[in-house]
């Protein structure tokens, strides 16, 4: 048997998976639930799946359009359909809200374009929000994107610079924007984990929430 997200042609998709890759170390075969947003085929599925048994198990055929209220009330129930003793994989999401209340409704991993995608056409996550660095505001901004990342874009590097080079065309400002980007979504998975650990996941998601609604530093 093989499966797959369902989201595009079989012949593009990398997250194919082969009863072979079940005995190979290292990989895992995950059982993909699908049934769209109705909650009784997602049901029958799960069912299905979990009669089957797999080492993982993906939520599949969300993220493809459907906004992210119904993706959310999907996932209210979904996850809960999955062993919960086994790793639970929203396939291809998301934006970091997305992310944060995925974990939230009991995912445990998920993969994504964004950080990457984003980074090349200048869109820059942090804990602020999203910065748009190819807009005028950041043409003679000598700080960091963000003051608190640790990233090498932000160490060493102006607003007023990767500004420049994406005006530019310069490749080094996908590279930054890029490294940034996923050095942001890496500690956001290590903080949500932290937060787990420490069982204080909703106070997490409240400072999460609490600080993207500052919006962005103030122009200088
Ligand atoms: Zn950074």
């Amino acid at each position: 048997m093989r499966n797959c997200c369902g989201k595009i042609g079989a012949r593009w998709c990398s997250l194919w998976f082969s009863p072979a890759g079940g005995d190979r170390p290292g990989h895992a075969l995950f059982g993909i639930q699908q049934g769209g947003l109705e909650r009784d085929l997602r049901g029958e599925s799960a069912e299905a799946l979990r009669e089957i048994g797999f080492e993982g198990y993906a939520v599949g055929g969300l993220a493809v359009g459907e906004g992210q209220e119904k993706m959310f009330d999907c996932l209210d129930y979904a996850p809960d359909m999955l062993p919960k003793d086994k790793p639970r994989y929203l396939m291809g999401v998301g934006k970091p809200d997305d992310i944060v209340g995925a974990v939230a409704r009991g995912i445990d991993m998920m993969d994504c374009v964004l950080p990457s995608r984003s980074g090349r056409t200048g869109q820059v996550f942090t804990r602020r929000g999203v910065v748009n660095i190819k807009n005028a505001r950041h043409a003679e901004d000598p700080r960091p994107l963000d003051e608190a990342c640790s990233c090498p874009a932000c160490r060493s590097y102006s607003r007023a610079y990767l500004h420049h080079v994406f005006r530019s065309q310069e490749i080094i400002s996908s590279m930054l924007l890029t490294w940034h980007n996923l050095h942001y979504y890496q500690e956001l998975m290590a903080e949500m984990r932290d937060a787990i650990a420490a069982d204080d996941f909703a106070g997490f998601e409240a400072r999460f929430h609490e600080t993207r609604a500052m919006g962005d530093i103030d122009p200088i």
